[in-house]
């Protein structure tokens, strides 16, 4: 009998403190998306058919890393932390080979449809293009900013020079890092330093440097400012994806996972965060799901829709690669939910958070 009631009580005492608003501690949310990444390479690995192929019939450096006979074993060596840490003590959704999907809402699967999607918890046909027009949807970005104990406490990077726009930095003032001025208003010599590497870095494209100092510049500020949301954006890889670069597409997939694995055991080192932070990791769009068309996405390419999720936070329980229908529209819920808000409930046609329990 009174076991019988321990264990009632037990059980009211875990709906209570899992209800999200009462979390016990402070809640963080650490946020990363990498452009364009496919769920085939997330959830198999490489695929031998896309490799570049010399005389010889090698598919060069590429291959000799990704290259392995089983697909658990290619997307390990693809994406060894996402493997061998998110999915095992966290969650994945999007694995197509057993039947379960994450897809997009928006019918146009390009990037900036696909981030407002995910951030804003609903597909909007207004936006249409990946022009710099101000977001008219509140993110759950300026949402956040917005709650009591977030003020001034969330922060997003990306060297893609739209990001300030998708996240209405006019309207939200939230502090954005992006295109050529990585950290926004330089005031340490770390700070100088990494925007000085992003000048020096090859100037591979127009709007903003590589990854790295993106990278470097999110971890700088989560030792210094201790954000309780920040936002990663990573974009390599779709430029190499569009070059036809299937070499150096596999090597940012690569490195954006070393780059993550280092944003979390930051985190994890830190008392503010240690135990009581989620990651969330996921992508904007896929692309094309042949050797003809995978260069490219939009809504002429098919399979350009599916996309993958990827979760791990005290909140999460440990159950590994799913087998349930999701949608990028549920993403901004579900950030919320893990920084124990309820965005789906305050904002009209968002959709609900990811079915984590
Ligand atoms: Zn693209």
């Amino acid at each position: 009998m009174l076991r019988a009631l321990l264990a009632s009580i037990t059980a009211l005492l875990t709906l209570t403190t899992s209800g999200g608003a009462q979390s016990p501690s402070p809640r963080n949310v650490i946020v990363i998306t990498i452009d364009g990444l496919r769920w085939q390479e997330f959830f198999t690995g490489a695929s031998r058919d896309y490799f570049k192929r010399d005389r010889n019939g090698s598919g060069g450096d590429a291959e000799r890393r990704f290259w392995k006979d089983a697909p658990e074993q290619r997307r390990s060596a693809l994406m060894p932390f996402m493997w061998s840490t998110i999915a095992r003590e966290g969650q994945v959704f999007g694995d197509a080979t057993i039947g379960s999907t994450s897809r997009l809402t928006n019918g146009l699967w390009f990037s900036y449809p696909g981030y407002s999607e995910m951030f804003a918890g609903r597909a909007d046909p207004r936006i249409d293009s990946n022009d710099k027009v101000p977001n008219p949807n509140v993110t759950v970005f300026e949402w956040l900013n917005g709650r009591a104990g977030f003020e001034g406490r969330v922060a997003a990077f990306g060297s893609w020079d739209v990001l300030p726009s998708i996240l209405n930095v006019d309207r939200s003032r939230l502090p954005v890092g992006s295109g050529w001025n990585i950290v926004p208003n330089p005031t340490t010599e770390r700070e100088r330093a990494i925007n000085q590497l992003a000048a020096d870095l090859p100037r591979l494209w127009g709007y903003g440097p590589p990854d790295a100092p993106v990278v470097y510049a999110a971890i700088d500020t989560l030792r210094t400012r201790k954000p309780r949301v920040l936002y990663v954006m990573l974009g390599e890889g779709d430029e190499w994806a569009h070059e036809g670069r299937y070499d150096l597409y596999l090597d940012a997939a690569s490195r954006a996972d070393r780059f993550i694995e280092r944003i979390w055991t930051t985190a994890q080192s830190m008392p503010e965060y240690a135990g009581q932070t989620s990651l969330l990791v996921t992508t904007d769009h896929g692309r094309g799901a042949t050797t003809k068309d995978w260069r490219e996405h939009g809504k002429d390419v098919p399979a350009a829709e599916r996309t993958w999720i990827a979760v791990l936070g005290p909140d999460v329980p440990k159950l590994g690669v799913r087998r349930v229908n999701v949608t990028t529209s549920q993403i901004a819920a579900t950030i919320a939910s893990l920084a124990g808000e309820n965005f789906a409930g305050a904002v009209t046609g968002a959709a609900p958070p990811l079915p984590l329990r």
